[in-house]
């Protein structure tokens, strides 16, 4: 069934076939939007999205058929049905309107019964469209989250790394990248088994977002590795300073049975302005690395060294 509340958009330049086609719509329970002519009867299906279009083929000025081309070029509004009303009785003619992407024609004089079908198939039509559109919004947002803590999977982080790389280039804007490297993971899931570890690193995630900003990013890199991304982040070694202690402050709660005290290293790096991102995550990672090596629980910034090599 079609939602009983749908928003019909009716292009008519006849105010008596306006009020007739009117009423058989109200009548069903759906709203009824006017346009008086070609023109404003592209600019309301662009501006206030109704559910169909119902649409004279010929007017004056902005013809139908004009109308169509212009919606069907525009990804805003490609897929809205739009239902000819025609006083054209020729199967060719017909043919042409429905080549061009209309979804179906009511013949004049307008027979009720048959408006009323055919809305219904269009309204369909669009329920259909919608659900296919918000099902392949979630599935696109499923392929880039990581399951376990919500943050971004490691596929969308590349993405965001190339993305965030190119504006800092466009913008000569400053960007620093962060490798967060669980301390001794291991032992965590050997005392206290697979399902605590998955605990702490759902909870690790939330505090690793809690004090980032919107345009910040953060994503699972690897099993117990988070990458950071701080476009426009002059103080980076502080929010990482913050992080760490955020993370080493306060021991872990595993499903409220146990408090873990767990601790990370974070290495870091900013941006020279034309490396590569993988040139700035390896910087990155060779932090990391000195920070394990150096005793854990730290937060290094890659050294004049590092740079060098890089
Ligand atoms: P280090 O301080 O040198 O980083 O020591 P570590 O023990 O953290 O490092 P190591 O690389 O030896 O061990 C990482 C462990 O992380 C091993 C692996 O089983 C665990 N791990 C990786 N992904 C997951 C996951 O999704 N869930 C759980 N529970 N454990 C994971
Ligand atoms: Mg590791
Ligand atoms: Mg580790």
């Amino acid at each position: 069934m079609e939602q009983p509340t749908a928003r019909i958009l009716v292009a008519e330049d006849s105010a008596l076939l306006r009020r007739v086609i009117g009423d058989v719509l109200r009548e069903q329970g759906w709203t009824v939007l006017e346009a008086t002519d070609g023109a404003s009867a592209l600019h309301m299906a662009q501006t206030e999205d109704p559910a169909v279009l119902l649409m004279a083929r010929e007017m004056q000025g902005l013809d139908g058929l004009a109308v169509l081309d212009a919606l069907r070029s525009d990804p805003h509004t490609e897929d809205m049905p739009v239902v000819f009303v025609t006083g054209h009785t020729d199967a060719a003619d017909l043919a042409l309107g429905l080549q061009r992407g209309a979804h179906d024609y009511v013949r004049k004089p307008v027979d009720p019964v048959e408006l009323v079908a055919r809305i219904g198939t269009a309204l369909r039509l669009r329920a259909l469209h919608d659900e296919l559109a918000r099902r392949n919004a979630e599935l696109e947002q499923l392929a880039r989250t990581d399951t376990l803590t919500g943050l971004a999977n490691r596929r969308h982080a590349d993405d965001v790394l190339r993305a965030t790389i190119a504006a800092a280039r466009r913008h000569r804007r400053t960007l620093s990248a962060v490798l967060i490297d669980v301390d001794n993971f291991k032992s965590v899931n050997d005392l206290h088994g697979h399902a605590a570890g998955d605990a702490v690193l759902r909870e690790i995630a939330v505090r690793l977002t809690a004090g980032l900003r919107e345009e910040d990013t953060a994503a699972r890199w690897g099993g117990e590795e988070f990458l950071l991304l701080l476009p426009d982040s002059p103080d980076a070694g502080v929010v990482c300073e913050r992080l760490r202690a955020g993370v080493a402050g306060r021991p872990m709660n595993v499903h409220g049975l146990l408090e873990l005290p767990v601790t990370a290293s974070f290495g870091w790096a900013p941006w020279t302005g034309d490396e590569t991102g993988e040139a700035l995550i390896g910087r990155a990672d060779a932090a990391l690395y000195a920070a394990k090596a150096a005793g854990r629980d730290r937060v290094v910034v890659a050294t004049a060294s590092a740079l060098r090599a890089a």
